[in-house]
């Protein structure tokens, strides 16, 4: 038997010598050496007792070397369990006591603290890999063989373990199998017409789905290559791009590129694709970003659980504001979220999915994975949204972030439509908080130009005859910034916590 996503992702069709990872100082790692890395990786796994499905829990900077790993552990048969560099000790302890992992992979600088925390959790092995690449795993590999017959794994096996980032409750580990990467990947690089000529500029972390997976794994299958960088950094992203083709971001990316003087349509002239996702796209920014390079952002929707279920098409109209189509093979439907009745043409319910990428259930919570399934096969995505005449699909908003204002369904993204339609606002988040009378009243948070004279007043006038009275904001809050995660989701449970008390006497 073979190793399902291993094997697609080393497909030995396409030529060893190539430099598939570039540094931005002009070095590069041809797929030989790649290979022969996670080889190295998979026998130091192999060497600390790590068997098929044992987990393997890895909380360090991007690297070349975390990438090596990553794919070494696939190879290995092993389930790896990338978490944010971002978490804290008492987070970690929980994600390890949860994940049960043979081997935690730190930071060198953590390895203390989290050696403490291992031992509580039973984990019998800690070792390390920083930022640079060295370290005590990282010495291992270099001692290790570089050859390594990679552990038969089927489609359905686990490949690896994504903590969803849980702003409600605790966060769920979505186990990802062999197929949902491998079939994930294939048809990414075909929508989106990936080819050995290509160069994505990686600007993305990799303990998220968007940098990991789709980035990663759809370059490693097309035989193309990726400009390795270890943050997004706009004048560093500017001066590589005449040696790219192609980019995948977050919004934030765009926003912060726009900002930029040295974007222009010249600069921009080598590129053919610019991709977007993990969070909503604004249609102004998309406008700008075409009148700036000529380029339409290709805006696609996708979760930790279930991969990418749409996208823009690469040719034909991307429209600004809509995620596109489901992608091939991939079934999207709208339904009640209490009936489960299906709804038509643009009518509002939730986003539910079906496909090869969906993913095998939350990890040791079966009644939880049950509850966010139906009968027939299709996930929950929790998110709200509508097809259009044209089959595109629109996102609302998520569904926890839907306002019942005196009884009545208020969906956050048409109130921010009105008012970031408002000359002199850059963007706005609205919420639902508290209401001693109607439940929850609505709360706007708007960001505006350094030069705009807007205050709340005009924005709440502004409304008064473009939406129904239960859907204007009672309050509007001028602010400099939304807070935003790495990812750059807007943490609107920030912005209901910091307002929770608004209404109350
Ligand atoms: P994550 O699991 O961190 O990737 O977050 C997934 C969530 O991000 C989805 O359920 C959506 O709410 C949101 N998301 C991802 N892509 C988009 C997009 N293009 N537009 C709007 N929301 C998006």
């Amino acid at each position: 038997m073979s190793n399902h996503l291993f094997d697609i992702i080393a497909d030995t069709s396409h030529p060893a010598t190539h430099n598939v990872v570039r540094f931005p100082d002009g070095s590069a790692w041809t797929r030989a050496q790649l290979l022969e890395r996670t080889a190295r990786y998979a026998n130091v796994l192999h060497s600390l007792g790590v068997k098929p499905g044992d987990r393997i829990c890895l909380q360090i900077e991007k690297s070349v070397e975390t990438m090596a790993l990553t794919l070494g552990a696939v190879r290995a048969g092993a389930v790896f369990v990338p978490l944010n560099t971002a978490y804290t000790t008492a987070e970690i302890s929980y994600f390890i006591g949860d994940a049960e992992p043979r081997l935690l992979v730190c930071d060198p600088s953590r390895r203390e603290a989290l050696s403490q925390a291992a031992d509580k959790a039973g984990v019998t092995h800690v070792e390390t890999l920083g930022a640079d690449g060295l370290g005590s795993l990282a010495s291992l590999a270099d001692a290790a063989s570089p050859d390594f017959a990679p552990v038969a794994r089927g489609a359905d096996d686990i490949a690896a373990i994504l903590y969803t980032s849980g702003t409600t409750g605790r966060s769920k580990g979505a186990m990802l199998s062999h197929d949902n990467l491998a079939s994930n990947a294939l048809t990414l690089k075909d929508y989106w017409q990936f080819t050995p000529q290509d160069v994505l500029l990686h600007a993305l972390p990799i303990y998220h789905t968007h940098g990991l997976f789709v980035a990663i794994n759809t370059v490693l299958v097309s035989g193309a290559s990726m400009i390795f960088l270890s943050k997004f950094d706009p004048d560093q992203i500017l001066r590589l791009m005449p040696q790219a083709t192609c980019m995948m971001g977050v919004p934030t990316f765009y926003t912060r590129l726009l900002q930029h003087e040295g974007l222009t349509r010249d600069a921009t002239k080598h590129m053919r694709l610019f991709v977007s996702g993990s969070a909503p796209l604004l249609a102004e920014t998309h406008r700008e970003w075409s009148a700036r390079t000529g380029h339409a952002i290709l805006e696609r929707y996708g979760m930790t659980e279930t991969n990418m279920n749409t996208s823009n098409p690469y040719e034909g109209d991307r429209v600004a504001g809509t995620v596109g189509f489901p992608l091939p093979g991939i079934t999207v439907r709208v339904v009640d979220p209490d009936t489960g009745k299906h709804f038509g043409v643009d009518e509002i319910g939730m986003l539910e999915v079906k496909g090869p990428n969906v993913f095998k259930g939350y990890w040791r919570m079966p009644e939880k994975t049950a509850s966010e399934f139906r009968a027939d096969g299709f996930f929950i995505t929790g998110d709200l949204g509508k097809i259009d005449a044209r089959g595109y699909v629109h996102i609302v908003g998520r569904g926890k972030d839907l306002i019942i204002s005196g009884g009545f369904n208020v969906y956050p993204k048409e109130v921010e439509t009105e008012i970031d339609s408002m000359d002199g606002v850059i963007e706005s988040a609205v919420i639902g908080v508290p209401h001693p009378d109607f439940g929850e009243g609505v709360v706007a948070v708007v960001v505006v130009t350094k030069t705009a004279k807007l205050d709340d007043k005009q924005i709440i006038a502004h409304l008064a005859d473009r939406l129904a009275k239960f859907k204007q904001p009672k309050f509007v809050f001028i602010v400099d910034d939304l807070p935003r995660n790495t990812m750059g989701k807007v943490q609107k449970n920030l912005l209901r916590d910091q307002h929770k008390d608004l209404f109350k006497a």
